[in-house]
């Protein structure tokens, strides 16, 4: 498939792919240039790389291990995701492209390390065109094994000479994006009293309510896991919800630190804020639940402009380069946020076309 194929990615219905899945109308309709499977019985491995661009360099972006309804689900999850962290390297000034792992994890990994160097094989076999990382199931110790068997592997842990867990840097590029759009949306000015509903309080969700109680904001909390909203509630005072009521929330900022997909036909309607903007990858399930969000007047921050910490954190090893490339995330927000307001559309229709231009101007070099 061409490298070159169109980076305005048509609308890729669920509903339809289910079923009667072509591979070749998904990465298509999704602008990915490969996707490589691999399965090892012997450590349960079932994989899925997807490298969607590497017109800027080698494709970077994270493992995510975790259990799917089908095999369709885990591809499209791939593709998507991959399709992101290529606009999420571009718009971060960064020199690499875009990819993603997805493992389908079975009900119990017999053996985590067999399972994890299985999958550094799978990662060496490409050549370098892939680098992979932590992600939503997966850990540094994890990254740590994968490194065993390759040499493209990112955030292994501090003590083995890597980068370590990203998620702290990420939370602070996430609150820094608040900041920015509290500026933008309600005028004020910082974050005092501010109201965010935080759903999703893991790794990146519990270093978010640090930051944000830090500076003064108030804190709703959900998650699935009741241990991690007990911490924040007995740390920051936040208050808890359950999974289900955390959309209904009256709150400033509504921050997704979950999974993907929650701005959906469902809860479209049931938010209850000003702004959406939090870490998780591909909030939306759909592109066109942007433009619906816009038109409620509800500002949707995207994902793969708030969230770029963890990649910088991975990808830069400079502290000072590395909190230049954070900081430098305002100044594209507020230019996406005037953009849109000159043109009417949402930011997130800029941000595509901006990382579109990027793309378009070193392809043309
Ligand atoms: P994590 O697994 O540590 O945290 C996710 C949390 O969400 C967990 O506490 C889990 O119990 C909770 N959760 C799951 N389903 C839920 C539901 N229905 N309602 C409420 N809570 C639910 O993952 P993480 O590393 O914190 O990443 C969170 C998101 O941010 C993911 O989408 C990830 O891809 C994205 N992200 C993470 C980083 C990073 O640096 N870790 C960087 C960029 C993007």
């Amino acid at each position: 498939m061409s490298q070159n194929s169109s980076l305005r990615v048509p609308e890729f219905s669920n509903e339809k792919a289910r079923g009667c899945m072509d591979l070749f109308t998904s990465t298509e309709a999704y602008g990915c240039s490969e996707i490589h499977f691999r399965t090892d019985p012997d450590t349960q491995l079932k994989a899925i790389i997807a490298i969607h661009s590497t017109t800027l360099g080698p494709a970077a972006g994270g493992c995510r291990c975790r259990p799917y309804p089908s095999t369709e689900d885990a591809i499209e999850d791939a593709l998507r995701l991959a399709r992101g962290m290529t606009f999420k390297a571009a718009l971060a000034g960064l020199p690499y492209g875009g990819g993603k792992a997805v493992l389908i994890r079975p009900a119990t990994i017999r053996d985590r390390e067999a399972y994890f160097e299985s999958f550094g094989d799978f990662v060496d076999s490409l050549h370098g065109r892939y680098s992979t990382a932590v992600d939503s199931g997966t850990s540094t110790q994890d990254m740590d094994i994968v490194a065993r068997r390759t040499h493209y592997v990112l955030s292994t842990s501090k003590d083995k000479g890597g980068s370590g867990d990203p998620s702290p840097f990420t939370a602070k590029g996430v609150c820094l994006g608040i900041e920015t759009a509290i500026k933008h949306v309600l005028k004020r000015m910082t974050l005092e009293g501010v109201c965010v509903a935080i759903q999703g309080v893991g790794h990146v969700g519990y270093a978010l309510a640090r930051e944000l109680h830090a500076r003064g904001a108030r804190l709703i909390v959900a998650d699935t896991h009741a241990g991690h909203v007990l911490r924040c509630n007995a740390e920051f005072d936040a208050k808890i919800v359950a999974p289900e009521s955390i959309y209904d929330q009256p709150c400033d900022v509504f921050a997704p630190c979950a999974l993907g997909g929650i701005v959906n036909d469902a809860t479209i309607n049931r938010f209850n804020t000003r702004i959406i903007a939090g870490a998780a990858n591909n909030q939306l399930e759909h592109e066109r639940h942007g433009q619906l969000l816009h038109q409620r007047g509800i500002l949707y921050v995207p994902d793969y402009v708030i969230n770029s910490g963890g990649l910088i954190h991975v990808l830069v090893s400079d502290q000072g380069e590395r909190d230049e490339k954070l900081h430098s995330m305002v100044n594209r927000l507020n230019d996406l946020f005037a953009r849109s307001v000159h043109s009417g559309t949402s930011p997130l229709h800029q941000a595509t076309l901006m990382a579109e231009e990027i793309l378009g101007r070193k392809t043309a070099a």
